[in-house]
């Protein structure tokens, strides 16, 4: 009887014990694969500001990739790079931090372009999102890249219907990454300046409830939901991610300010593709230098083509 008591307590023993291994093998899993804020999100708002050099040139470009949400390691190392190398070339400012203290009206000011590169889930206080509307609300420019497309900012009501103006529903799976066909929309605009018609990107392609289109946003490109598998599929699960009319790439006007969004940019890859920095360095011209919004003054054309012929180089540096 106690011999048989306890094999069973050492059998059960082992069981734990494997049990354990398990959990934690999928903890380690978890963390890698950037996912630990999405299984665990994060409400950590930060107080004490970066100190940003007193020489930072003007005009200058904001990056924030504060990850309290899922975490795209490599997309924000592939776009960081990129964004040396746009604003380099360009000898704008630049300041990389995931410090969402830096979201007050003294700081801000230095800046004319925020961008949220792959930022997600809560990052910014009460306080810090209503300095950042007022700041773009007058003037500033905003460029959101993929993740800050994704429905992690749902706690944001302003951000969902001033800058994305859709709610994101999911990317596809089966497989996760395609190539898809990309038709420009509106070849006026000067963010799709020197872009081709149509274009192949490879992508984690998102969908959302519904295309920005009928809140008013400016369409500048679109899916050919025909040149790849638009579904989430998980063995016998089968999701249809087909919206008809599939935006990837649109404008807003916010007050006196601008934004752009890009679904692109999940991998570092994303940010060497010529096509997309193309479109990076048209969306921060054009956030930078436009003085109205949709309607661009004649001065503000020849801007631009000096900037087209600055050239970019597609590989980083
Ligand atoms: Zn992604």
């Amino acid at each position: 009887m106690t011999k048989r008591r306890s094999l069973l307590s050492r059998f059960l023993r082992v069981v734990l014990l494997l049990g354990l291994v398990l959990v934690g093998l999928s903890l380690v899993v978890v963390w890698q694969v950037g996912a630990w804020h999405l299984v665990f999100p994060s409400h950590h708002h930060d107080t004490v500001a970066p100190i940003i050099s007193s020489d930072m040139v003007s005009p200058a470009v904001l990056v924030f990739s504060k990850t309290n949400s899922f975490r795209h390691t490599e997309g924000i190392a592939g776009g960081v790079k990129a964004l040396q190398t746009i604003t380099g070339t360009q000898q704008w400012g630049m300041f990389h931090t995931e410090n969402g203290a830096v979201f007050n009206e003294n700081d801000l000011a230095r800046f004319d372009v925020v961008v949220f590169l792959n930022a997600s889930g809560d990052v910014l206080s009460d306080e810090q999102e209503g300095d950042f509307q007022s700041w773009l609300q007058a003037g500033g420019g905003w460029l959101g890249i993929h993740s800050a497309g994704d429905d992690s900012h749902s706690e944001w009501q302003w951000y969902t219907d001033n800058l994305i103006g859709a709610t994101f529903t999911a990317h596809i799976m089966g497989p996760q990454f395609q190539s898809a066909t990309v038709v420009m929309e509106n070849q006026a605009h000067p963010v799709l300046l020197d872009v081709p018609d149509t274009w192949q990107h490879e992508e984690e392609w998102y969908s959302w409830e519904q295309s920005p289109r009928v809140e008013g946003f400016s369409i500048l490109a679109s899916l050919d939901e025909a040149s790849y598998n638009p579904v989430q599929k998980f063995m016998d699960y089968e999701r249809d991610l087909r919206m008809g009319d599939h935006p990837v790439v649109w404008a807003n006007c916010v007050g006196d300010g601008r934004s752009v969004y890009a679904a692109m940019g999940h991998k570092a890859e994303s940010f060497e593709q010529p096509v997309f920095r193309q479109l990076i360095l048209n969306a921060l011209s054009w956030l930078i230098y436009a003085e109205a919004c949709p309607f661009l003054p004649e001065p503000y054309d020849k801007v631009m083509t000096s900037v087209s012929n600055a050239g970019i180089s597609p590989s980083g540096n």
